[in-house]
């Protein structure tokens, strides 16, 4: 679509980063952040990526995100399981369930 080709050209040029899975820009698209400590968090996946992605793609793309830089006397053990909490509650949610049994 030309139009998300043109948001996006737009977000690069002003420095925007983007969602891992499909590339879209943060200038127009929201992202889906999920905390590793009480002030912070990542956001790799876009709303829409992040509703589509199965459990361990979750895993996958936030801890990825997290591991990225090597950050010294920072808790790691402690950062990966808030985030592992965060996605477990999502996947066992009522309103995934209902939102997976719309789909079909
Ligand atoms: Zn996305």
């Amino acid at each position: 679509m030309i139009n998300r080709y043109l948001k996006n050209r737009r977000g690069e040029l002003h420095g925007f980063g983007g969602c891992a899975k499909c590339g879209d820009r943060w200038n127009w698209k929201d992202a889906h952040a999920v905390y590793y400590s009480e002030h912070a968090g990542c956001s790799p996946l876009c709303e829409e990526c992040w509703d589509d992605t199965t459990k361990e793609e979750k895993l996958r793309y936030y801890l990825g995100q997290l591991y990225k830089y090597d950050r010294p006397n920072f808790d790691y053990e402690k950062a990966e399981q808030m985030i592992r909490k965060q996605i477990d509650a999502f996947n066992n949610s009522p309103k995934k369930v209902e939102e997976g049994e719309k789909k079909e």
